[in-house]
C-alpha cells in the first residue's frame, strides 16, 4: 500500500530533515508510527498522502506514484485514496454530525455526494454509536463521541489508507480504547490500511508493524 525509497525531505528555510531509505506497509495491515515530538511524525504522514513532496527519492502510496503527481493532482488523490483522523478531530460546528461525517464531500468536489454515500454515512454513523446524534452539534459531545464522528468521516469515503495523526491523544484510556477498536474493527471489515502515529506505547502490540520515525534515516538536523 506504502512504499518509500530514498526519500530525502527538507523544509523549505532549512532546520528540519527526513530520510527514509526505505519504508513498507502492506496493504490491509496496521502499522503504528512512534517518535519524539518533533521527530518528523506528521512530515511522513504527509509525503505518504502528497501533502508534502520529497526532495528526491520515491513515495508510492496505492500504486500511485504521489511523488510525480501535480498538486492538484495530488489533491485529488487524497480525497479519493486517503482517509484522515487527527488528534483534535477538525469538527465543523456550524454541520450536525450527519455532515460532520460527509464533509469531505463538501470539500472535494471530485467526490459525489449520492445517496449511497448518504446510506454509508448513516451505516458508519450507526457502527460507531451515533446513530442517535445525527442531528446534534459537536459541541453538544463529548470527546469520545467527536473522534468517533472524525472516525466515520475519515472512512465515508471508503479510502483504500487511512492516515491517523495522534488520533486518541485527546481522549481517557477507556474512550481510547474504544475508539481504537472501533477503527480496526472498520478498517478490518473493509481491508483499510492503517497507518497511525501514537505516542502511547501501551498500544502498539495491537499493530502489525512499528515504525520509529527517529530511527529511519541517518541524516538528522
Ligand atoms: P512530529 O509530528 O513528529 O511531532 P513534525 O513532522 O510535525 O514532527 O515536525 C518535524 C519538524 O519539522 C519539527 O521540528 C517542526 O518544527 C518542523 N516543521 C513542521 N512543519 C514545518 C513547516 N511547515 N515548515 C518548517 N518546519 C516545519
Ligand atoms: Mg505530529
Amino acid at each position: 500500500m506504502i512504499s518509500l525509497h530514498d526519500v530525502r525531505f527538507e523544509y523549505p528555510h532549512g532546520g528540519f530533515s527526513l530520510d527514509v531509505p526505505d519504508l513498507t506497509v502492506a496493504s490491509g495491515t496496521r502499522t503504528a508510527a512512534i517518535g519524539p515530538s518533533g521527530s518528523g511524525k506528521t512530515t511522513l504522514l504527509n509525503l505518504i498522502s502528497g501533502i508534502e513532496r520529497p526532495g528526491s527519492g520515491e513515495v508510492r502510496t496505492a500504486g500511485v506514484r504521489v511523488d510525480r503527481l501535480s498538486p492538484a493532482a495530488r489533491r485529488s488523490f487524497r480525497s479519493t485514496t486517503v482517509g484522515f483522523v487527527f488528534q483534535e478531530f477538525l469538527l465543523l460546528e456550524y454541520l450536525d454530525v450527519l455532515d460532520n461525517i460527509l464533509y469531505p464531500y463538501r470539500l472535494h468536489p471530485e467526490l459525489r455526494l449520492d445517496a449511497s454515500a448518504r446510506s454509508r454515512a448513516r451505516g458508519l454513523a450507526s457502527d460507531l454509536g451515533l446513530a442517535s446524534l445525527l442531528d446534534r452539534r459537536p459541541s453538544e459531545l463529548s470527546q469520545g463521541e467527536r473522534q468517533r464522528i472524525a472516525i466515520a468521516r475519515a472512512l465515508v469515503t471508503e479510502p483504500a489508507l487511512i492516515l491517523a495523526d495522534e488520533p486518541t491523544g485527546n481522549l481517557d484510556p477507556a474512550t481510547k480504547q474504544q475508539a481504537l477498536d472501533l477503527l480496526f474493527e472498520q478498517c478490518e471489515a473493509r481491508s483499510t490500511t492503517l497507518l497511525m502515529v501514537t505516542h502511547d506505547h501501551g498500544l502498539l502490540d495491537q499493530f502489525a508493524q512499528v515504525v520509529d520515525v527517529d530511527a529511519l534515516g541517518p541524516a538528522k538536523a
